[in-house]
């Protein structure tokens, strides 16, 4: 191992990288990481000096408030490389400004833009050779924050950790995905957590949609909790619906998940002058939409599938089967959108980094 600071990190490389055990082409989502890993703790009301380092496990304290109260929230992003070997990210920004509101919500410290982005720079840094060129093959990035300090006492923790991991990912593919619309369980509610990315909105998602897939259905499209009628997330994605030729989709809210990817999509619809309605849209809305045939798509949008088609959602034990589109909106934007997150296509949003 040699050790070095550069700009404040404190630098412990690994001996001999694992790399050329891994199989890129055949990497199960999630499940395989790199050589090192980004640690910075707050103690004491301050952030303390940053560490790049082997990527291991360690030690917590039993009573370590992450285990027993579940203060912990994480990040979603990816890094690409271009054709010229360069690697670029997408959007940065938002995830930090997004990671720094779940930890206001969750009564956890911010974390200052430089130790977020100088880590999240070097890190991948030192780790570009595990990003490999070619359309779907990126480096899925999760930063997270867990609260350290131990004691079984309900209050917040007054010490965290940060870190950034890191998990090279083929393009995600999950089969056909058939939805069942929530009709009595909530992923959140007003004045809740759904508007931040904590774990616990995770775990809390985990058994309707255990119950969902015993059904045969993959996702659960979430309702908000009041009244089961608005239409507000697609399991871990948000949602969007294309009725005729508009494209819809929930307005944020305390409830949703400001998705990097939702704004980026309504942002490139509208470029390619596609109409667009952020509004509450209605369960009632498909039935009607299916009724009369003007409900041509639905799709889930996240960082981890880009775009996730839906084929058909079940409501009130009818299930709905959609229209097979030969020119759909989600395959149009997904191709938009990856082509300027590879560089394949000029970005004039200026959103990669
Ligand atoms: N909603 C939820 C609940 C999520 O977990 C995610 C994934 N981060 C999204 C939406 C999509 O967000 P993004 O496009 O930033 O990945």
């Amino acid at each position: 191992m040699s050790v070095k600071t550069t700009n404040e990190i404190d630098i412990v490389k690994v001996a001999q990288s694992k790399i050329a055990s891994v199989d890129f082409d055949n990497l199960a989502f999630g499940a395989t990481f790199t050589d090192h890993m980004f640690v910075c703790d707050f103690r004491e009301g301050k952030w303390h000096k940053p560490q790049i380092k082997p990527y291991e496990p360690f030690l917590l304290d039993p009573s370590a408030k992450v285990f027993h109260y579940g203060q912990a929230i994480f990040e979603g992003m990816k890094a690409y490389k271009d054709e010229a070997g360069d690697v670029w990210l997408f959007r940065p920004d938002q995830n930090l400004d997004r990671l720094n509101k779940s930890a206001v919500r969750m009564a956890m410290p911010e974390i200052p833009e430089d130790i977020f982005m100088s880590g999240l720079h070097q890190l991948i840094d030192l780790e570009r050779e595990w990003v490999k060129f070619g359309l779907g093959n990126t480096l899925y990035i999760r930063p997270f924050m867990i609260a350290i300090g131990s004691g079984v006492v309900a209050a917040p923790s007054t010490q965290f950790r940060f870190m950034i991991i890191l998990s090279p990912a083929k393009a995600y593919y999950s089969g056909e995905v058939k939805v069942l619309i929530a009709e009595h369980y909530s992923r959140a509610a007003n004045g809740g957590i759904g508007a931040a990315k904590a774990a616990g909105n995770y775990s809390a998602q985990f058994y309707p949609t255990k119950l969902a897939n015993e059904k045969g259905f993959q996702q659960v499209i979430w309702t908000d909790d009041a009244t089961h009628t608005k239409l507000e997330e697609a399991g871990t994605m948000n949602v969007f619906f294309r009725i005729n030729d508009t494209l819809l989709t929930a307005p944020t809210s305390e409830r949703i998940l400001d998705g990097v990817t939702r704004k980026s999509l309504i942002a490139l619809a509208k470029r390619e002058g596609i109409k667009v309605e952020e509004r509450s849209v209605l369960v009632s809305e498909l039935i009607e939409g299916m009724k009369d045939g003007s409900l041509k798509e639905i799709f889930g949008a996240g960082t981890a599938a880009v775009v996730n088609p839906i084929v058909g959602f079940s409501y009130q034990d009818t299930y709905y089967e959609l229209p097979k589109m030969a020119d759909s909106f989600a395959l149009q934007l997904k191709d938009k959108l990856t082509k300027i997150q590879y560089k394949l296509a000029e970005d004039t949003f200026g959103w990669t980094v």
